[in-house]
C-alpha cells in the first residue's frame, strides 16, 4: 500500500502518463548484475537473460535465480545491482589514471563500478558517513578485487576540508526519500513522509556544497538520487546552481534516459527495465589543475619480497605502506591523507606473523594469477569443502590461490600432503 500523500504528488507531476506509471509498480521488478570487467569476456551463465543498455558489463538476470550464493559472488565475478542504479556512473564516465571521489559510497555498487571503469589505474576515494555501512563498503571493495581504492569514513565537509579541488571527477548518489525503491524495498514506503522529502533535500544541498569544494576546476560532477521527488532532484540541481555560478550543466548524450532541465535526466520505471532514479551531469569551470604533495611509499619488509619471489606476483603502479604489522598496496598519487579515518588505506597485501607473511584475502581477490594456483570447478565437491573451511587432499608446498574456474577465491598453504585453509571464518559456509 503506496501513501496517498505520495500518489498524488505522482497523479500531479506525471499527468497522462500515470496509469502507466502506477501499473509498472504492480508488475515485478527486473533484476540485475554487473561483471568485473576482466581480460575476456564475462563468464557464460545459465541465468543470466539480457544486456542492461546502459552498461557494457550490465546484464538482467532471471528472478528465480539466487546468485549471491554462487561462489562466483564470493570471487567477486559480479556485484548485484539494480540495473537503473548503474546509469549515474555511466553518466560519470570514469577514465584510467583520474582522481575520483564517491562521496556517498555504501555500500559500494556505484564505487565498485567506478572501480571497474579505471581498471586498476588512478586514484578512487570511496566514502561513506556511517561507520558500519562503511565497513560493508570496505568488504565489497575488497571483494571486487579492486588495487587503487581507499575507504574512507567522513562526513562530506570534512574531506572537502582536506582535499580541495583535488578530483578530476565527483559522485554524490545522496541519501533521499527511496520514493524510486518502494518497489524493491518496503522499508522505503513505510519510512516516506512529505517531511522527509524536506528533510533529505536540506541535507542533500549540504553534501552538494561538498562535492562543490571537491572538484577541480574543469572536473565533473555527477547527483543522483532514488527518488522522483523533484525537491530532491530537478529541485536541489536548481538551488545548487543558483549558489555555484561556477558550475554548469552539461549535455549528456544518454538515449535510454528521459532528458531535463540543468544536464538532468530521469529513469522512470514504466519507461525502461528498471526503479525509478534520477541524475544530473554538472561541469566545474575552468580547468587548470592544482599540482599536490604525494605521499612516499615505504619499502616493503623482506618476507614480502620473499613472498613475491616465490608466487610470481607483480603489483599495480603504487606503493607499499604498512600500518603495524599489516602491508597494504596504495595507489600512485595518494594525497596525504593524515586526520582523515581511513577505513581501508588501500589493497592489502598481508600480515607480518614472527617473520612470515600471511598473504590477505583481498590479495587473493584481486591477484587473476599466481605461480602457485590450484583450480577446481564452482560445482565441484572440492570447492564446496575449501569454502566450507576444510583442508584440500592435494600435495603443494607453500601459498597456493585457490580458484573456482578461473577466478581467484582465497589461499591455502601446502606442506607437501595436504593444502591447509586460509579461506576466512567469517566467509566459511
Ligand atoms: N552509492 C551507493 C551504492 O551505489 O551502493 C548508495 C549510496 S546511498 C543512496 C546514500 C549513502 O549516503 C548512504 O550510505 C548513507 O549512509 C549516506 N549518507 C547519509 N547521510 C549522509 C550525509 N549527511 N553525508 C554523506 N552521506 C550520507
Amino acid at each position: 500500500m503506496l501513501p496517498e500523500a505520495f500518489l498524488s504528488r505522482m497523479r500531479q507531476q506525471l499527468g497522462e502518463e500515470y496509469p502507466a506509471f502506477l501499473e509498472s509498480l504492480e508488475r515485478p521488478r527486473a533484476v540485475a548484475l554487473r561483471f568485473r570487467p576482466g581480460k575476456g569476456a564475462p563468464p557464460e551463465l545459465p541465468f543470466v537473460t539480457g544486456q542492461v543498455p546502459w552498461e557494457p558489463m550490465g546484464r538482467y538476470y532471471s528472478p528465480d535465480a539466487r546468485p549471491g550464493l554462487h561462489p562466483f559472488h564470493e570471487a567477486g565475478v559480479y556485484y548485484l545491482q539494480e540495473a537503473s542504479a548503474m546509469a549515474p556512473v555511466t553518466l560519470l564516465d570514469p577514465q584510467p589514471g583520474e582522481r575520483i571521489c564517491d562521496l556517498c559510497a555504501a555500500p559500494g555498487g556505484k564505487s565498485t563500478q567506478i572501480a571497474g571503469r579505471m581498471a586498476g589505474q588512478g586514484f578512487l576515494l570511496c566514502n561513506e558517513v556511517n561507520p558500519k555501512r562503511a565497513k560493508i563498503l570496505s568488504r565489497n571493495v575488497e571483494r571486487m578485487g579492486v588495487s587503487n581504492a581507499l575507504v574512507t569514513n567522513e562526513h562530506p565537509q570534512t574531506l572537502a576540508r582536506h582535499l580541495p579541488e583535488w578530483f578530476d571527477r565527483v559522485l554524490v548518489d545522496a541519501p533521499c526519500s527511496g520514493e524510486g525503491m518502494f518497489r524493491k524495498e518496503e522499508a522505503a514506503v513505510t519510512d516516506w513522509s512529505p517531511e522527509t522529502v524536506q528533510m533529505c533535500a536540506r541535507r542533500q544541498g549540504e553534501i552538494l556544497n561538498s562535492a562543490a569544494a571537491l572538484l577541480r576546476p574543469g572536473g565533473r560532477l555527477v547527483y543522483s538520487t532514488c527518488t522522483f521527488a523533484p525537491e530532491e532532484d530537478e529541485g536541489a540541481v536548481a538551488v545548487f546552481l543558483e549558489s555555484h555560478p561556477e558550475f554548469e550543466p552539461e549535455t549528456v548524450a544518454a538515449p535510454w534516459f528521459v532528458p531535463g532541465e540543468n544536464g538532468s535526466c530521469r529513469m522512470w520505471p514504466h519507461k525502461l527495465l528498471g526503479e525509478g532514479h534520477f541524475a544530473a551531469v554538472l561541469r566545474k569551470v575552468g580547468g587548470e589543475e592544482r599540482e599536490i604533495g604525494y605521499q612516499a611509499g615505504e619499502r616493503l619488509p623482506k618476507p614480502w619480497e620473499t613472498f613475491v619471489r616465490e608466487t610470481g606476483i607483480s603489483l599495480p603502479n603504487g606503493q607499499g605502506v604498512t600500518f603495524g604489522s599489516r602491508l597494504f598496496w596504495v595507489p600512485e598519487g595518494t594525497p596525504e591523507l593524515k586526520g582523515l579515518r581511513v577505513m581501508r588505506p588501500g589493497l592489502e597485501l598481508g600480515e607480518l606473523k614472527k617473520e612470515r607473511l600471511e598473504p590477505a584475502h583481498a590479495l587473493a581477490l584481486w591477484l587473476r594469477d599466481c605461480a602457485n594456483t590450484v583450480c577446481y570447478p564452482w560445482d565441484s565437491r572440492e570447492l564446496a569443502g575449501f569454502l566450507h573451511g576444510e583442508v584440500l587432499p592435494i600435495h603443494r608446498r607453500g601459498w597456493c590461490l585457490v580458484q573456482a574456474d578461473g577466478y581467484s577465491i582465497g589461499w591455502g598453504k601446502g606442506d607437501g600432503t595436504v593444502l591447509k585453509n586460509h579461506y576466512p571464518k567469517g566467509l566459511r559456509r
